[in-house]
């Protein structure tokens, strides 16, 4: 406000290009926030497994004696090496999101595949917490994108539906067709019956590194970046992820995407030519 009076007062004819400039020195202050956060975020979440494995491997040198008590330690510094390689790669996934453009490397890819694919890679702790997993209405719907980056983003939805619920519970996974302005949609819902989330963390949980409960999130694997990436994906796809839940009752996070054929050839790579 103030820089804007002044330049009125000094250029009335430039008083709309410094407001032009002012705004866009704010927007880039707060990008600067947003990274110098992320920063330390990642610092701060690479500290938490290097200093345990830090801490656990004196322990060892000081329990050389009592074999128990090494293999005891050995085991805990494998799980913290786990959840640095786990963090690794999911900063290795977010930062391949953001930065390659999926339309690039686009194709028609079928709902089913990505749906078998999601329920495979849960497939395990699904059946340690005897959680039975179904889909249904997939067959013959086919969306337009990057195979891989679907396929990471259906299957981070899939893991936390496990991951946030208790045992004997059901996870499904619903896919059809609606109608959009811009061509035809497919809707990916999966619905869980687990912890649900509080309308105020709902604002929030798409953020990196944002965890309702940090210390269950970590005790699962989780490294706070899933829903991150996956709402850059439905994004750069002109697509969107959107959540519904109630507390203690469960959630339902749904996938929008743009239909393969809805004006977009399904066989050629290059934009449409019409
Ligand atoms: P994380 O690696 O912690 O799972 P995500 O970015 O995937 O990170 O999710 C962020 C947070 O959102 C989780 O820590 C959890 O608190 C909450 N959340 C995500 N999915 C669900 C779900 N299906 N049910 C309940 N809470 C969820």
């Amino acid at each position: 406000g103030e820089a804007l009076a002044v330049s009125a007062r000094v250029a009335p004819l430039g008083s709309r290009l410094v407001l032009l400039l002012v705004e866009d020195l704010t927007e880039a202050r707060r990008i600067e926030a947003v990274r110098r956060d992320f920063v330390a975020n990642v610092s701060h979440e690479l500290k938490t497994p290097t200093g345990a494995l830090s801490l656990l491997s004196e322990a060892v040198m000081d329990a050389s004696d009592d074999p128990e008590a090494v293999t005891r330690f050995a085991g805990r510094m494998q799980i913290e090496a786990t959840r640095l390689t786990n963090l690794v790669q999911e900063l290795i996934d977010l930062s391949r999101v953001q930065n390659d453009d999926p339309l690039e490397d686009s194709e028609s890819v079928r709902v089913d595949e990505l749906v078998a694919e999601a329920i495979d890679r849960s497939r395990q702790p699904a059946s340690t917490k005897q959680i039975t997993m179904a889909s249904g209405g997939t067959a013959d719907l086919h969306v337009w994108g990057n195979r891989g980056q679907l396929a990471a983003a259906l299957g981070n939805l899939v893991e936390n539906a496990v991951n946030y619920s208790p045992a004997r519970t059901r996870v499904g996974i619903a896919a059809h067709r609606v109608s959009a302005t811009g061509g035809d949609l497919i809707e990916i819902a999966v619905t869980d019956q687990g912890i649900g989330i509080s309308e105020k963390d709902r604002e929030r949980i798409f953020e990196r590194f944002y965890r309702v409960d940090p210390a269950r999130s970590r005790a699962t694997g989780g490294t706070g970046l899933g829903l991150a990436i996956v709402k850059h994906v439905a994004a750069s796809h002109g697509g969107e992820v959107t959540v519904w839940s109630s507390e203690g009752q469960g959630s339902t996070f749904t996938l929008r995407l743009p239909e393969a054929g809805a004006g977009r050839d399904r066989t050629s790579t290059g934009p449409d030519e019409d």
